[in-house]
């Protein structure tokens, strides 16, 4: 285990936050997280785990021990039917994981491509694109229970998941730290491409029958054009969530504003694209001293340089102020502050 006291965390979250812990433990295998654990206790230090600190707003130092898990696993179990069960260790990047699955011929996560951060942080907010979710791919996850010290399988049924949620978000937020992921992929080959106009690309370019890594090679194309590299401009990707409002709220506001854009979700219920609200109230491009709106996404908050995290919760608060004043919806807040 590497431990290193006093270190800065602007490597370790993709905002870019000059901030520093007090403790920093990085980890490669289940024994050093076990030993960082221990080192926790032993010091009554509190915990914080990253991987790629993607999904984080780090607000000032962090006091106790942050663990960067990098615990490094690759496995596959053919099973049925031309179906493979691919266990990865929480540290593996995400993206490179995808990729690496879809050269071996296993199917399946092609939509959540170039989605940055780690195997082990996305059951966490069940990350979703494309009309994919992590949900819709994995079996079981096996997690290290800090209350019992004990190694705990949960099946995908019992992880709770809903839209960019789960029960280890909620519920039982810090207690579980995810050691690896298994998922069920598969050689046969069931594109998803009935969203957000994905198939009229495909059929744009001219490609008959798509492969998973032609798909996987359109979504990164689409999502470099989009949204901005973390390693260029501090971002956490999208920073609202979609606010989800019955389809009578929805019919009222649709009268008020008829080019309101929503999407049928749950029976009587419709989600609302979060980025259409702050877009119409002239938000994108905003800046504040330096942070601001992305301007070609106006649910992505960026750093241009020297913003700290109160500074883009600042921002927040103006922008979900405003979308409040005007359409009577609460913008809820997608990824994790801290401390
Ligand atoms: P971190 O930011 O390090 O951690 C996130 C949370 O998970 C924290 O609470 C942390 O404590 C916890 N955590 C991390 N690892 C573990 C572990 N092993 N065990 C227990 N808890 C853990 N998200 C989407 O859903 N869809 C997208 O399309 C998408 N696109 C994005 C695009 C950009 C440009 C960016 C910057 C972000 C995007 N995100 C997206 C958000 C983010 O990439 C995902 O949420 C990702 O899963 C976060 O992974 P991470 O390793 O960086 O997590
Ligand atoms: P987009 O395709 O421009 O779509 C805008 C919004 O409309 C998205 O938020 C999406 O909701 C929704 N949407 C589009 N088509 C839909 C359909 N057929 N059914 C239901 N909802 C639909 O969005 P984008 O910003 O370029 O992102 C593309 C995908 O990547 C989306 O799935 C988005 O969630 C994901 N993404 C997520 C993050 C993050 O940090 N969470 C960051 C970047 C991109 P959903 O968001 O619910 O899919």
């Amino acid at each position: 285990m590497q431990l290193s006291r006093n270190a800065s965390l602007k490597a370790y979250n993709s905002f870019g936050f000059e901030v520093s812990a007090e403790y920093l433990a990085i980890v490669t295998t289940l024994d050093e997280l076990m030993s960082a654990l221990v080192f926790c206790a032993e010091n009554k230090l509190s915990l914080l785990v990253v991987g790629g600190g993607s999904n984080l707003i780090l607000t000032q130092d962090i006091c106790g021990l942050v663990v960067v898990n990098r615990i490094a696993l690759k496995h596959v179990e053919s099973v049925s039917d031309g179906d493979f069960l691919v266990t990865a260790g929480a540290g593996e990047n995400w993206h490179e994981f995808v990729r690496w699955t879809l050269m071996q011929g296993y199917n399946g996560l092609e939509n959540l491509s170039l989605i940055p951060g780690t195997v082990g942080a996305a059951p966490m907010q069940n990350i979703g694109a494309y009309g994919v979710e992590i949900k819709d791919r994995m079996e079981y996850l096996d997690a290290l229970d800090q209350e019992s010290g004990e190694v705990c399988r949960f099946t995908k049924d019992e992880c709770g998941f809903g839209y960019r949620d789960s029960f280890f978000k909620r519920i039982h937020a810090g207690r579980y730290i995810i050691i690896s992921v298994t998922f069920r992929l598969s050689a046969k080959l069931e594109l998803v491409l009935d969203y957000s106009g994905l198939s009229a690309v495909v059929e744009r370019l001219g490609i008959e029958v798509p492969t998973a890594l032609q798909i996987s090679d359109l979504i990164c194309d689409i999502r470099r054009s989009k949204l901005p590299d973390p390693d260029v401009i501090g971002n956490a990707g999208s920073f609202f969530k979609n606010p989800v409002i019955s389809e009578q709220q929805c019919a009222e506001l649709t009268r008020r504003f008829p080019a309101l854009v929503s999407f049928a979700d749950q029976p009587g219920l419709r989600k609302l694209a979060a980025g259409w609200l702050i877009d119409q109230l002239g938000w994108k491009g905003h800046c504040e001293g330096a942070v601001g709106v992305y301007d070609k996404q106006a649910l992505v908050l960026v750093n241009y340089g020297e913003g700290s995290g109160v500074d883009i919760l600042s921002l927040a608060q103006a922008i979900q102020t405003s979308v409040a004043d005007r359409y009577g919806v609460l913008l809820e807040i997608e990824p994790r502050t801290y401390p």
